[in-house]
C-alpha cells in the first residue's frame, strides 16, 4: 500500500478544558503559522459559548500545521455520544488520533465513546498527558488509567502499544518525561510523524466524499472533505454522485487547501489531503465528487438512528413576537430544513399543520443544542415533551435502550441504584474505581429523561453520568413520570408579590414576582399531584396607603429557574416549553381552563391549532 509521507491527518480527542485549544495554539506558534505575540485575546480554536457551557465540542474545525515539510491536518472532534454521526465522519478522515488528558483528572467518561469509535476504526493512538506543571498532578497514574481504559475498550495489541507524551501546553513544551521540561513542542510533532501513518495514496479516478459544509458570503457554499482517490483540480468538470444515485455533471470553481487556520487557494490536490471546493451550490454531506466520465460513489456515511422526537411549533403564546426576530412558521421551517443539511442525525417531518414540525434527534441534549442555538439567533418557538421512537416487531413494541455509566461517591450508590431501578434500569456492574463507585446499567432511553437533574440533586452534584445508545429492546412498561402537578396562571398581567405570598405553602414558583405572565402559563410546581389554577394578579385591596406599601415587604423564596434541558425534561404531554431570546417559559398547550376541561386528551390537540 502506497502512503503519502508529506501529510498526516489526525483527530484530537479531549475533554473540554483539558487543554486542546492551548496545545493547538502552541503547535501553530511553533510551526510559524502564527505569532503568539500577535495573538488576539480570543484563541482561535476556541469553542463557542454553548460548547463551553456544556463541556463538549459541538462543531469541528480544521487547521493545518507544517512541520519538517509535512502538513499535519488537525481535525477537531465533537466529544459527545449524541453526535455519533459527526464523530464517525471526522474519524474517517484521520489516520490516527491524539488523546489528550489532564494529568490530574485523567480520562473523562464523556470522551470514552469517541475513543472507542476511534479504536474500532483501527486508528493509531498517541496519548498526551497534559498539565504536568500542576501541583497536584499524577501523570503516572493517569497514564495507567488511559491504558486500563483502552484495554476495557478492547484496543488491539498495536493500539495498546501507544506512545505517551507528557508536557504542559500552557508552558509550551512536550517531552518523553514529565519531570524534564523541554524547550518546545517539537517532541510531540516528531512522535506524530513517527507513529501516525500518512494517508493512503490511491491512484485512479477522482473520488472525494463531502464530509462537512462551510459557507462564505463571497463564494457561497463550500464542500469540505478528504480526497480519497486520484486528484482534483481547480475549475475542473466533475460528476457529483448524490445519495440517491443520481448524477449531476458540473464545473467546480475554486479549490482550497488549509494552512494554519486559513484556507489557501490551490490548483491541484491529490489523494490523502483535506480540501475545500466552491462552485457546487447544491450538495449534501455524503455526496461524492467524482470523475466526469466514470463516476463512482463512495459508500454512504453511516448514521446513528434518531431515538427521540419532539414537536417544534411556532410560538403562539400571547407573548409571541415580543423578543425574537424570526417567529413565522416559514422561518421556523426554513431554519430546521437548513439544519438537516449539516446535522445528519436530525430529521424533520412536516405535519398536518404548517405550524408544527416533528423533529427527530439523538436525545434531549442533541435537540436542546439546536434549540439553544436558534434562540441565540433570535428565533422564537415552542417544543413539546420529548418522546422516544419505538419500533414494532413480531414480538411486540420495542424501545431504545441505553448503556448508562454512573460514577459516584460510595455513600450515594444506594440512592443512585434505587433511582435508576425505578426507571426500569438494570444494574450490570458495580465496582469501586478510583475512589468512586462505578455503576453500569442498561436503561430505557425514556428512563433517562430528567434523570440527570434529580441525580445531581440527590448526590450533591457529585455523580458523573454518561450514557450511549445500545440497542432496541422490548418495551419495559410504564415508568413513573412527574409526580407533582403544576400551578397555572388564570389571568394575564403582572405577578403580584402579595398574591404569590399567599400561595407559598401551596407550591414553588418558577417565576420571580413582577414578571409579566399570561393565562395558561405554568408559574410553579404544585406541592400535590393535581394541577392548580391560581390567580397571581390580584393585589391586596387598598384600604389605606400603608397597606398598599406593605406589599413590598413580602418575602418569597427565590424562584426555581430551569435550564432549557431541565424544562424540556420537566413538561408533561399537554404542556409546551416556550423559547424566546430572553425567556424560557412553561405553558399548557390549551391556555384556557375551560378548554382543558372540555378536551379529554389535551396532549393530542397540538396538531389542530
Ligand atoms: P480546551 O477546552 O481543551 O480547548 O482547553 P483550553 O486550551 O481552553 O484550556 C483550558 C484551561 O486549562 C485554560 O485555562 C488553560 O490556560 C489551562 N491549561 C491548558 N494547558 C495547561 C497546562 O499545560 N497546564 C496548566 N496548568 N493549565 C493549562
Amino acid at each position: 500500500m502506497k502512503r503519502r509521507n508529506d501529510i498526516r491527518n489526525i483527530a484530537i480527542i479531549a475533554h473540554v478544558d483539558h487543554g486542546k485549544t492551548t496545545l493547538v495554539d502552541k503547535i501553530l506558534a511553533y510551526t510559524g503559522h502564527f505569532d503568539e505575540r500577535d495573538k488576539p485575546v480570543d484563541q482561535f480554536m476556541d469553542q463557542n459559548d454553548l460548547e463551553r457551557e456544556r463541556g463538549i465540542t459541538i462543531v469541528s474545525k480544521n487547521i493545518t500545521a507544517t512541520y519538517k515539510g509535512v502538513n499535519i491536518n488537525i481535525i477537531d472532534t465533537p466529544g459527545h455520544a449524541d453526535f455519533g454521526g459527526e464523530v464517525e465522519r471526522v474519524l474517517n478522515m484521520a489516520d490516527g488520533v491524539l488523546l489528550l488528558v489532564d494529568a490530574f483528572e485523567g480520562p473523562m467518561p464523556q470522551t470514552r465513546y469517541v475513543l472507542s469509535k476511534a479504536l474500532s476504526l483501527d486508528k493509531k493512538v498517541v496519548v498526551i498527558v497534559n498539565k504536568v506543571d500542576k501541583d497536584n498532578c499524577r501523570p503516572e497514574e493517569v497514564q495507567e488509567m488511559v491504558f486500563d481504559l483502552m484495554c476495557e475498550l478492547e484496543a488491539a495489541e498495536d493500539q495498546l502499544d501507544f506512545p505517551t507524551i507528557y508536557g504542559s501546553a500552557k508552558n509550551g513544551w512536550m517531552g518523553p518525561d514529565y519531570k524534564k521540561q523541554e524547550p518546545d513542542v517539537s517532541y510531540l510533532l516528531d512522535q506524530i510523524l513517527e507513529h501516525i501513518p500518512g494517508p493512503q495514496l490511491i491512484e485512479g479516478t477522482l473520488q472525494f466524499q463531502i464530509t462537512a459544509i462551510d459557507h462564505s458570503n463571497y463564494i457561497g457554499r463550500i464542500a469540505i472533505g478528504k480526497v480519497n482517490r486520484g486528484t482534483i483540480k481547480a475549475g475542473q468538470m466533475i460528476s457529483l454522485v448524490k445519495k440517491d444515485g443520481s448524477i449531476q455533471k458540473l464545473r467546480i470553481k475554486e479549490l482550497f487547501g488549509f494552512k494554519g487556520q486559513e484556507r489557501e487557494s490551490r490548483e491541484i490536490i491529490s489523494a490523502g489531503d483535506i480540501c475545500a471546493v466552491s462552485g457546487i451550490e447544491k450538495f449534501e454531506i455524503g455526496d461524492t465528487i467524482s470523475d466526469l466520465e466514470s463516476p463512482e460513489a463512495m459508500p454512504p456515511i453511516t448514521m446513528d438512528e434518531p431515538t427521540m422526537s419532539m414537536l417544534f411549533t411556532v410560538n403562539n403564546s400571547p407573548f409571541f413576537g415580543k423578543e425574537g426576530k424570526f417567529v413565522t412558521s416559514r422561518q421556523l421551517r426554513d431554519r430546521l430544513m437548513k439544519e438537516t443539511e449539516k446535522n445528519l442525525a436530525l430529521r424533520v417531518e412536516e405535519t398536518e399543520s404548517p405550524e408544527v414540525f416533528n423533529v427527530h434527534g439523538r436525545g434531549v441534549l442533541h435537540l436542546s443544542i439546536l434549540i439553544e442555538t436558534m434562540r441565540r439567533e433570535s428565533y422564537e418557538l415552542q417544543v413539546g415533551k420529548p418522546r422516544v421512537l419505538t419500533k414494532e416487531s413480531p414480538n411486540g413494541k420495542l424501545e431504545p435502550i441505553e448503556e448508562l455509566v454512573i460514577d459516584c461517591p460510595d455513600n450515594f450508590s444506594g440512592t443512585v441504584i434505587d433511582m435508576v431501578t425505578k426507571r426500569m434500569g438494570e444494574l450490570e456492574k458495580m465496582e469501586p474505581r478510583g475512589g468512586m463507585m462505578h455503576l453500569e446499567f442498561k436503561v430505557p432511553t425514556r428512563g433517562l429523561i430528567g434523570l440527570k437533574n434529580i441525580m445531581l440533586t440527590a448526590t450533591a452534584g457529585e455523580a458523573i453520568m454518561y450514557h450511549r445508545f445500545s440497542h432496541y429492546g422490548p418495551w419495559k412498561g410504564e415508568i413513573e413520570s412527574r409526580n407533582k402537578g403544576v400551578m397555572i396562571a388564570s389571568e394575564p398581567g403582572e405577578a403580584i408579590p402579595f398574591a404569590m405570598n399567599k400561595l407559598q405553602e401551596t407550591g414553588h414558583f418558577f417565576i420571580p414576582p413582577g414578571d409579566a405572565i399570561y393565562e395558561g402559563q405554568i408559574v410553579g410546581e404544585h406541592s400535590r399531584e393535581n394541577d392548580l389554577v391560581v390567580n397571581l394578579t390580584k393585589a391586596k385591596k387598598l384600604t389605606n396607603i400603608r397597606a398598599a406599601g406593605s406589599d413590598d415587604k413580602v418575602k418569597l423564596p427565590p424562584p426555581k429557574v430551569m435550564s432549557l434541558e431541565q424544562a424540556m425534561e420537566y413538561i408533561a404531554d399537554d404542556e409546551y416549553v416556550e423559547i424566546t431570546p430572553g425567556h424560557i417559559r412553561l405553558r399548557k398547550i390549551l391556555l384556557k381552563e375551560s378548554d382543558r376541561k372540555r378536551v379529554a386528551n389535551p396532549a393530542l390537540v397540538h396538531i389542530k391549532f
